[in-house]
């Protein structure tokens, strides 16, 4: 087998699309045509020896004309998104997407425009690496956007604003300074903000894998791994990803998001008799008794336990990135009154 290297293209269970590189990082002509598949060097990645690949990682790939190519290697990542594995026993950092150059962060101009959204979007778009461009969609629904543009002006200060409509096609002309050969978009937005849409005006026809984006994203978002890269017509790459929750982040508001789901699980808690009960073996436990009782299934507990882990893993790399600028602007204060001074 000869060795080589490929780009992900989407990410299933256990096997990878790949497409093959032509100069070790931009992907050959046809990108969108018959996928090669690669599966995992057990021996190299279950030994944490390389990170999972995700979509838009390139990787050196072990090639095999007859059948699955095998994977090992991740080249190391210009940019990526992560989350919290959200594997039961899984502590690691987990990409979700890799190697993108912007991101289209997209609200509509109607129900979904949501500041704080926004503010998170942009958070997590700096802290990967990339370069964030506001991506208002469905201008057409909208008569007269200044009131959102305003806030958007003062929330984001510096960040690139473009409206369009996947209908009329008015404004697409306005991101092609950022879809140029070789560069490679990540969409971020909540599920029917228009994501779809836009890629299939770009493409200029319907793009199957848009809609097997769609079915996987009924079926069970937990099982089905649905992050896909489709290659434009003029080279330019672009990811879809589902939005927040696979970032980690739950519902509008984060953890709050999490709270008013799962109410009654959060009453439960605030029954057992430790403030610090870790729900285990304590005595005096209100959730173990809840789930013997049978008021609370244990799926539902887990799974509330897996999204707060999210939630929180979420919250602290926002968190973090905030002090981060806030530390540089400190800085950038006081290196300018030094200047002011010293001259
Ligand atoms: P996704 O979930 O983010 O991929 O969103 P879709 O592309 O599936 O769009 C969700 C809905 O919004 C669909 O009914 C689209 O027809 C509609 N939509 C998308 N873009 C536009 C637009 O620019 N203008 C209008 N009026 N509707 C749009
Ligand atoms: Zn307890």
């Amino acid at each position: 087998m000869t060795q080589t290297t490929a780009k992900v293209t989407a990410v299933h269970k256990e096997r990878y699309e790949l497409i093959p590189c032509r100069d070790g990082l931009r992907p050959s002509a046809g990108a969108n045509s018959a996928p090669l598949y690669g599966r995992l060097k057990t021996g190299i990645y279950m030994n944490g020896m390389e990170p999972y690949p995700t979509v838009g990682d390139i990787v050196d790939i072990l090639f095999n004309p007859q059948g699955d190519s095998v994977i090992i290697k991740t080249h190391s990542r210009r940019s990526y998104f992560s989350r919290l594995d959200p594997d039961p026993g899984g502590h690691r950092e987990q990409a979700v997407a890799a190697n993108f150059d912007y991101v289209f962060i997209m609200q509509s101009l109607n129900q979904d425009f949501n500041l704080r959204r926004m503010e998170r979007y942009l958070a997590l778009v700096w802290q990967s690496g990339a370069t964030p461009v506001i991506v208002l969609t469905k201008a057409d629904l909208t008569e007269n956007p200044s009131r959102q543009l305003g806030e958007i002006e003062s929330a984001a200060m510096g960040v690139d604003t473009v409206l369009v409509s996947a209908v009329t096609g008015s404004g697409l002309d306005g991101l092609e300074k950022y879809l140029q050969p070789g560069k490679t978009c990540v969409f971020l937005g909540s599920s029917g903000v228009g994501k779809s849409s836009l890629l299939n005006a770009l493409m200029g026809a319907d793009v199957m894998t848009v809609k097997a984006i769609r079915e996987d994203d009924a079926k069970g978002r937990h099982t089905t791994t649905h992050r896909q890269l489709a290659a434009l017509p003029n080279g330019a790459c672009v990811i879809d990803t589902p939005g927040m929750r696979e970032l980690g982040f739950w519902g509008e508001e984060g953890d709050e998001g999490i709270s008013g789901i799962f109410s009654d699980i959060e009453t439960v808690l605030g029954g057992c008799r430790f403030s610090d009960c870790r729900h285990q073996s304590e005595p005096g436990c209100a959730v173990r008794a809840a789930i013997e009782r049978g008021d609370v299934a244990q799926e539902r507990w887990e799974s509330y336990q897996k999204l707060k882990r999210e939630a929180l893993y979420a919250e602290n790399k926002a968190a973090a990135m905030r002090e981060k600028s806030e530390r540089n602007q400190h800085i950038a204060v006081w290196s300018r009154q030094r200047k002011k001074e010293v001259w």
